[in-house]
Order: C-alpha cells, then structure tokens, then sequence
C-alpha cells in the first residue's frame, strides 16, 4: 500500500513536470500546498434513470463517470484537497415533486446548480462520456467556462490528458457551448470532461477499465493540482 502512494505521489510530480517549463516551477508547484479554503466540486454526470450515453454492449455512461469521480475523490484525499461529490451512487438528483422523465432532467440539473452555489471558492469538474454517430471519433474532449482561471484549467487539462491517455489525440480544450444548463447557471471555474467515445469500442472498452480509468483520474487531480498553484489564493469571482 505504501509503495502505491508513494508511486502515485511520483506520477503526480511526473505529470506537474511534465507541462512545466523550467525545473524551478516543478519545485515551487511541489512544495506548495493547496490552499485549504478551496473546495473542488466532482460532478458524475447523469445518474439513476438517466444512464447519459451508452456502449455498444450497453454499459452505462452514468456508472463510468461515477467510477472515475470516486477515483479521483481518493487522489484528492491523498493529496488533502477537500472535495464535494454532486452524487456518491447511482441516482438522479431531481427533487420528489418530479414525475415525468423531463420534469426530472430539469429538476436533476438545478439541484446540481444549487449544490455548487452551496459552496463559496469552489472550483467544479463535470465528468462525462461522449457518443457521436460515426465510431471513428475517439479521444477526450475538455470544455471550460466563461473566464480566464476556467480556460487556462481547461487547455492545461486537455493537454494533460492527451499526454497521459493518447498522443495523437489533437483536440483543443473549447469555450462550453450554448446551452449545457449547468455551466450556464454557475459561476464558479469550472471545465467539464468529456473522457472519450463510448461509440467508438475500443476507446469504449479502455475507459470500462480501472486502470485507464485511474489515468484519466490522475490526469485531471495533477492539472488541478498545477491550477491552485497558477491562480490567486483567494479567488473572488471572474
Ligand atoms: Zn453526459
């Protein structure tokens, strides 16, 4: 067990290394401690009913992104980050009044905007899963929020995990479109990862994996890790 921390803890500085520039940068960003007033909000995307996107086979794109928030949750206790889970098991998010499935989509992704107004110096990533019609497409895909502290996070984040998961994955972090409910109603920095293609079967069979699932969960915990030490301690509002 002490081996794996510790082999855990050298990936992590690998990964700081890895988009620093100089070799003083890894040594501050190393010594440095987050700071502790912060708290990194972990959304799994979709949830109960609503199992989001699926693979061939028919696994759920919900469970997959619960997967990899709780394995990320345990690199960011490892690392004393606080974090706050929007769900810690398999179930929507909408309030009891909700009956039809569209009553509930809407009231899922307001109580999830409540949630993260629940909390002040927050910072939130939203774990997804892609799908698309043509199976060629694979790779992760990271979309940011308004403001300069979400878009540096999320081109650091994308670049991180195209090192970490697939070289040859040429895709740019993107502004979030129109439209995504919670991004729009949150002000908070925020990125939502779009992990991969669940159309696509190999890239679907990888992210099934715990290991490639682990990847992806040290990907994100050391571009978050590089962030809290590129923005100012107190964060007040983009
Ligand atoms: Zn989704």
């Amino acid at each position: 067990m002490k081996r794996d921390l510790l082999l855990l803890f050298l990936c992590l500085c690998i990964l700081g290394a890895a988009a620093y520039v100089g070799r003083d940068n890894v040594v501050s960003a190393i010594a440095a401690s987050p700071d502790e007033g912060r708290v990194l909000i972990l959304d799994a995307g979709h949830g109960g009913e609503d199992g989001g996107a699926s693979t061939a086979s028919g696994s759920r794109e919900s469970d997959i992104n619960l997967s990899i928030v709780q394995k990320t949750e345990a690199l960011m206790a490892f690392l004393g980050v606080r974090t706050e889970l929007t769900r810690m098991e398999d179930r929507s998010m909408h309030s009891e009044g909700a009956s039809t499935i569209r009553e509930k989509k809407v009231s899922d992704l307001k109580n999830r905007v409540a949630f993260v107004g629940g909390f002040s110096n927050a910072m939130l990533i939203s774990v997804h899963q892609n799908h698309f019609t043509d199976t060629r497409y694979s790779g992760a895909q990271v979309f940011y929020n308004m403001g300069d502290v979400s878009r540096q996070w999320g081109e650091n984040t994308q670049e991180v995990l195209r090192q970490v998961l697939s070289p040859d994955n040429d895709r740019d972090a993107k502004a979030i479109p129109d439209g995504i409910y919670l991004f729009e109603h949150i002000s908070c920095p925020a990125i939502l990862v779009e992990c991969g293609f669940l159309s696509n079967g190999e890239e679907a069979s990888l992210l099934l994996t715990d290991p490639y699932q682990r990847k992806i969960s040290l990907a994100l915990a050391g571009a978050y890790w590089q962030e809290l030490q590129m923005i100012p301690t107190v964060w007040e509002g983009e």
